[in-house]
């Protein structure tokens, strides 16, 4: 597949291809441009060449637009979940989950645009205020590859709606689905150059959207580290930034939970996409009450799971995204196991044999005992491995979870509302779930606290987001 800018599919100046695998059997099923700083700045002359006639729509006019792409994606999701699973890795029903979440994301914000873009202040003698929401102008949004669909929903639909246009970079491991939904867009009536799609590599591509003196606002959702290196870098230009990095949430189960609704809620939440999800349970702490009973009932369900290639409609775990990633889980497992930093319950290997060997999969994992200073529980594991804490009491609990260096979210399953408003007001965390982990529709805020990043995706606060007030002063 092409490039997408200003409607047109385009090659890079580089003239370098990359491949993209399907991680479940290791052949290659397209490949992508690599693309340069040179083919940002022509994305970016297409956007700032869109922005005037697409600022001047009025809010509705853009919204319908968003509501009309939202029919045709609707219509086309299962070509779409298709192509997500055969790059992504995900069983193909999370794939049409994903796909119809970005749907839903596009219909949410499509709703809003018939509020009122600023308000007006009385000060009486002194005169009258006129509060504008203005849109910024050309917006970068960089990607990861765990959720690629839903993300380019989050970043583009509120971003489109105030009016901006805007370059996104997707990750290369999965920049395919993306790619044909942008086209989907323009074919819906978006005009060319408001959104446009550069592939590319992070240190260059990624790096010449965070840098070009067009772009207003970056919205990047990724890792800490290159979260990190994005701050330094639009920090020192002064830009707006919205950065979505990793977490390692905690789930914590209390004595009176009801116990089977809990199991299910952490496998979803660990096993869902193999693990790779940033708001995933990645550490599980249980009431010492109930441990034995609920771990051992975990157990069987973890051991239950169907793994294997997406497309298959039985499976229900596929394999990790990459290379890189299915190396830096083995490598952690490798180190748990030399250095006995806990017990493996279940699984902890990478899966070979018959129907694995050529895609990137590993066992789905309990790991419990855990050392206080495992990785499993300082860093964000990002793969089909969940460690299991035992707790004595609610305050002990509360602790253990809050000495991760990440506050993305967090869940409590308990009957007691006492312990809910414990959990809500300790916890460090964006969002704090009650019997429930991992679901974010796109009416709720979205962020975390932290090392988890700064800003606030979803719901209608996220359009303001991407604008920037200006206000009218009238003296009477
Ligand atoms: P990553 O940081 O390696 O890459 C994300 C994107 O950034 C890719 O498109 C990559 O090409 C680009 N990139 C890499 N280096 C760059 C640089 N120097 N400048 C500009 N762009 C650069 O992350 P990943 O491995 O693709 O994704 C997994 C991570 O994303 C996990 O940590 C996960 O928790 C996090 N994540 C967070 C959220 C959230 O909303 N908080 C959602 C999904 C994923």
């Amino acid at each position: 597949m092409y490039m997408r800018i200003n409607g047109a599919e385009v090659p890079s100046a580089s003239a370098g291809w990359r491949d993209v695998l399907n991680p479940a059997t290791g052949e290659v099923i397209d490949t992508i441009p690599d693309g340069t700083s040179e083919d940002v700045s022509v994305a970016v002359d297409s956007a700032e060449s869109a922005f005037l006639k697409w600022s001047e729509k009025t809010m509705r006019e853009r919204g319908a637009l968003l509501f009309r792409a939202a029919t045709m994606v609707r219509d086309d999701h299962k070509r779409l979940a298709r192509l997500l699973t055969m790059e992504q890795g995900k069983p193909l029903r999370e794939a049409i989950d994903e796909v119809r979440g970005f749907c839903n994301i596009l219909e949410f914000y499509a709703g809003l645009s018939s509020q009122p873009a600023g308000d007006a202040v009385r000060l009486n003698s002194q005169g009258d205020c006129m509060v504008m929401n203005r849109p910024l102008g050309v917006c970068g949004a960089v990607i990861p590859w765990n959720m690629p669909v839903l993300i380019m929903g989050w970043k583009t639909a509120p971003a489109l709606l105030a009016g901006n246009t805007m370059v996104l970079k997707p990750s290369s491991t999965a920049p395919l689905t993306v790619l044909s939904l942008s086209k989907t867009l323009e074919d819906a009536g978006i005009p060319h150059g408001v959104l446009n799609i550069v592939t590319g590599r992070g240190g260059s591509a990624g790096e010449a959207i965070i840098t070009h003196p067009s772009i207003q606002k970056v919205s990047f959702t990724g890792s800490c580290a290159t979260g990190c290196r994005i701050r330094e870098l639009a920090g020192s230009r002064n830009k707006d930034l919205l950065l979505e990095l990793g977490g390692s949430d905690p789930m914590i189960v209390m004595n009176d939970a009801d116990v089977p609704k809990a199991v299910e809620g952490a496998l979803r939440g660990r096993f869902y996409n193999a693990g790779q999800v940033c708001t995933a349970v990645k550490r599980l702490f249980v009431h010492q009450d109930i441990a034995e009973s609920f771990i051992s009932q975990l157990k069987v369900r973890v051991e239950s799971l169907h793994v294997g290639n997406g497309l298959d409609p039985q499976v229900e775990m596929g394999p990790l995204n990459n290379r890189q990633q299915y190396d830096t889980l083995s490598g952690i497992m490798k180190s748990v196991k030399e250095n006995a930093e806990g017990t493996i319950l279940t699984g902890g290997s990478p899966l070979t044999g018959e129907g694995y060997d050529n895609g990137y999969f590993f066992e789905p994992t309990l790991v419990g005992d855990v050392a206080e200073d495992s990785s499993l529980l300082t860093g964000e594991i990002f793969g089909p491995v969940l460690p299991v804490v035992v707790f004595p009491d609610l305050d002990t609990a509360i602790s253990q979870a809050n000495r991760s260096p990440y506050g993305l979210g967090a869940s409590v399953w308990t009957s007691d509302l006492a312990t809910v408003k414990q959990v809500f007001q300790d916890v460090h965390a964006g969002i704090v779930w009650v019997n429930r982990h991992v679901t974010v529709p796109p009416e709720i805020p979205f962020g975390g606290t932290k090392e988890s990043g700064t800003g606030r995706e979803n719901g209608y606060r996220a359009l303001e987001g991407y604008t920037r007030t200006k206000t009218l002063f009238l003296g009477w």
